[in-house]
């Protein structure tokens, strides 16, 4: 299987060129020329099977460059006994409704990010074997909170590597912050930017495709590669889940086979859900794609008219890994719906930098209607609905997961669709436990972060993890916030 970009179609590479280079030298993103199938017969099998076996085959279906040695071995590495709190590794919880909340956030640093980024490393360790020329590899990361130290813990001493992360001064939460900054490993650099997630974001793709950045590293004998959610290799891993949630509610005799469900996705950069819109193109049975959004609802918008505005007033939320206005991976769906158009995908994507907006036209947004619906959820309504759901239920759902669970609600009331749901799950509560605390205990007053985190466990007893709770005995080692102008020289400095 080859890769081509979203901007030029006579790209041709590997899987292999494809992680280690991250973005297309044209600006696009790499995407497979063709989607591999699963029919009802092999989904019955993979259903027979744990995580990791179902894992195994499905990258061997998109990295066919890697042996089956290979792919085992970065499989195995990634989802190996203990890193994730539940031997399932992405388990299902039933809510009340009947709904299913795919919890995605049993991983090292408590959010989904680590499903694909602890398998990222070991995918681009191999890939830059094949592909680098022996070159180091220098990951260069935006944040919006959580993929930043999801990256640092999944790259955090792996040889010939080396890490840099971006995260907005203001915009992510006490908890991700204290993640980031007391982040160990020899190999890691992080530093604060005056600016939104969408600056970040921009300063980094800036350098990224800078040539004279290239140069300078080159004569390192190092090279950019990105953890960011335009990396193949980050989506690759999230097909996984939603496969194997839908094999989980087979096993589980929730479903049967052949019988469709939805999925609903709270939604930022548009990776998590372009990811399922991958799984449905394979074959497995979903009917509807549910994108959720808080108060910065351009995809809401986008979904409803066709047309993608950016040009809007951003708002900091209780949700900040959803405080996104430039939805990167919304190109790729752009690129599979127009019938692989590069042209049309460069020129929309052009309008948006100059312009901050595009407008796909009414055939492409008939496409886009007919399997996504897009619906936000503002902050009283996540409160509530956290509320809601630990009172009558006991289950304590993140601002992110009460984002999707709200509008997963409204849609189901608007349309009364009762096909089967599954709700990804992206948080741990308790990285975001001033929300959380002030919805289910709004009397409960704490001094600071971690006074909340106790609190919180203490009113509810539901688990918390034990690396949220150890942070407060780490030393923060990164203090340093540059402005989006002196964000290339933080870089050569820390990866020269
Ligand atoms: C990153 C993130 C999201 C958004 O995912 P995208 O793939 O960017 O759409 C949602 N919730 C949490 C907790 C996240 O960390």
């Amino acid at each position: 299987m080859l890769y081509t970009s979203t901007r030029d179609k006579r790209v041709r590479v590997s899987s292999a060129e494809a992680i280690t280079h991250g973005i297309s030298a044209d600006g696009g993103l790499f995407v497979p020329e063709t989607i591999p199938q699963l029919s009802a017969d092999d989904l019955a099998r993979l259903a027979s099977l744990d995580y990791k076996g179902r894992a195994k085959e499905i990258l061997s279906l998109y990295l066919t460059d890697f042996s089956q040695k290979e792919i085992d071995d970065c499989v195995e590495g990634a989802y190996a006994d203990g890193k994730f709190s539940s031997p399932k590794t992405a388990p299902l919880h039933k809510l009340a409704d009947g709904s299913h909340v795919l919890e995605l956030w049993r991983g090292p640093t408590c959010a989904f990010k680590d499903m694909a980024l602890q398998l990222l490393p070991h995918l681009l360790t191999v890939s830059a074997g094949k592909a680098a020329g022996g070159k180091q590899i220098v990951i260069l990361v935006a944040t919006s909170g959580d993929t930043g130290k999801a990256a640092l813990e999944g790259f955090r001493d792996v040889p010939n590597t080396q890490i840099m992360v971006f995260y907005p001064s203001d915009g992510v939460s006490p908890m991700q912050k204290l993640q980031m900054t007391t982040q160990e490993g020899a190999n890691v650099a992080v530093c604060a930017i005056k600016g939104n997630f969408d600056d970040a974001q921009t300063g980094v793709k800036k350098i990224f495709t800078d040539p004279a950045v290239a140069q300078k590293l080159a004569q390192k004998n190092k090279m950019f590669s990105s953890a960011n959610s335009i990396n193949w290799g980050r989506l690759v891993p999230q097909i996984v889940y939603y496969v194997s949630a839908y094999c989980d509610l087979l096993a589980d005799g929730e479903i049967s086979n052949g019988d469709a469900i939805n999925v609903v996705v709270p939604t930022g950069n548009f990776g998590n859900i372009l990811a399922a819109y991958y799984a449905k193109e394979m074959g497995v049975p979903i009917r509807r794609l549910i994108c959720a959004s808080n108060r910065n609802k351009v995809l809401t918008d986008f979904i409803e008219t066709g047309v993608y505005d950016r040009r809007r007033e951003f708002y900091c939320t209780s949700s900040p890994s959803m405080d996104i206005l430039i939805s990167s991976n919304l190109e790729r769906l752009l690129f599979l719906l127009c019938g692989m158009d590069d042209a049309q995908t460069k020129t929309w994507m052009r309008e948006l930098s100059e312009q901050g907006v595009y407008d796909v036209g009414s055939d492409m947004h008939k496409r886009i209607a007919d399997v996504f619906f897009g619906g936000y959820c503002d902050e009283d309504a996540t409160k509530a609905l956290i509320r809601t759901v630990y009172e009558q239920e006991g289950y304590l759902c993140d601002t992110h997961t009460a984002v999707a669970v709200q509008v997963y609600r409204d849609y189901a009331a608007a349309t009364g669709d009762r096909t089967p749901s599954v709700i990804a799950s992206t948080a741990s509560p308790y990285k975001f436990s001033k929300t959380v605390l002030a919805a289910v205990a709004p009397d409960v007053c704490a001094a600071d972060e971690f006074g909340m985190v106790d609190a919180l466990l203490e009113k509810t007893g539901f688990p918390c993890p034990k690396q949220l709770l150890e942070l407060k005995d780490k030393t923060v080692r990164f203090t340093q916030c540059c402005t989006r102008e002196t964000m290339e020289d933080a870089v050569l400095r820390a990866m020269l």
